[in-house]
């Protein structure tokens, strides 16, 4: 009989161990994001029970980035990818997913409003994705192509993708759930108050137009009242023709401030700003430390707005 009992409490520690083996009960869920703001987003919700690994290195651009082989084998032990459909991980997506074919997949631009208008270039001349990506486009009835990536660059369109990332995290790890959850809504505060001071930094401005060479601040124009004229033209450097056209719109619009980015060229806007007596200032749409970055641009606008 003792020997009996013996034998069932094995199968049940046996079975116990299979049942949570999975679960990796002290081990940080592995997630794998696209780019830095991203792992900021993550590490909010996660604290110390995710381990966040970034596709896109620093000082590399979103749009034409392709992961290297190390990376690929990195993402292989991934739990979790939060998907934000940035132009790389889009064009290497399938790849992306047969170097993992277990991992959860959460989308974080779902229920996202994106703003049209925005052509990029294809990461690294991957032709062959486009006909698939209209295929889904057509079966989806949703229209992505030229649409504004940028959508980390506005508190308010960072909240819907908070959202998402609980429910990404509490479907791969619901142990945790009243973690993430608590996590989750303390951030949602700290968006709302980010969003409350920008919004007061600026309420009271000289001009509200900018020019900017790429248009990485589209979503925080529209959240702002702020009106963003983009030097780059469908993702490429503009035309002579375009340059004088831009020159104009600048004079007329009393443009006194063109933005650059640390990602891209500042020729153009060298240029532009040159002619129109403007000055160029540097804004990193890719920041490691989001919040700080958000803070730290909207003191620029409002600094360079009021003059
Ligand atoms: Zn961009």
């Amino acid at each position: 009989m003792k020997k009996q009992r013996s034998i069932l409490m094995l199968f049940v520690v046996m079975f116990t161990a299979i049942l949570f083996s999975p679960a990796k009960a002290s081990e940080p869920l592995r997630v794998a994001v696209s780019i830095p703001p991203q792992v900021y987003f993550v590490e909010q919700i996660g604290g110390d029970l995710v381990d966040v690994l970034c596709m896109l290195p620093e000082g590399a651009t979103p749009h034409t980035y392709e992961p290297t082989a190390q990376q690929m084998k990195q993402l292989s032990q991934a739990d979790l990818y939060v998907r934000i459909q940035v132009d790389f991980e889009n064009a290497w997506w399938e790849k992306m997913m047969s170097a993992n074919p277990d991992m959860q997949v959460v989308d974080s631009t779902e229920g996202v409003e994106f703003l049209e208008g925005h052509v990029h270039e294809e990461a690294g001349g991957k032709h062959e994705h486009e006909d698939e990506k209209h295929r889904v486009e057509e079966s989806d009835h949703h229209e992505h192509h030229g649409r504004n990536p940028h959508i980390w660059l506005s508190p308010r369109a960072v909240k819907m993708q908070v959202e998402d990332i609980c429910q990404g995290l509490v479907s791969v790890d619901p142990e945790h759930k009243d973690s993430y959850t608590t996590h989750k809504e303390s951030f949602l505060n700290t968006l709302n108050s980010l969003d409350a001071e920008i919004q007061n930094k600026l309420a009271h401005l000289k001009t509200r137009t900018f020019m900017i060479f790429h248009p990485a601040w589209s979503y925080f124009a529209r959240d702002y009242g702020l009106e963003e004229i983009s030097i780059e033209i469908e993702g490429k450097e503009p035309s002579a023709k375009e340059m004088a056209e831009l020159m104009k719109i600048a004079k007329e619009g009393q443009v006194s401030v063109i933005f650059v980015q640390p990602q891209s060229s500042r020729r153009s806007a060298d240029t532009i700003a040159k002619q129109i007596g403007a000055r160029v200032e540097m804004l990193d749409p890719l920041a490691a430390n989001w919040f700080e970055n958000m803070r730290h641009v909207s003191d620029i606008f409002a600094e360079t707005l009021s003059r």
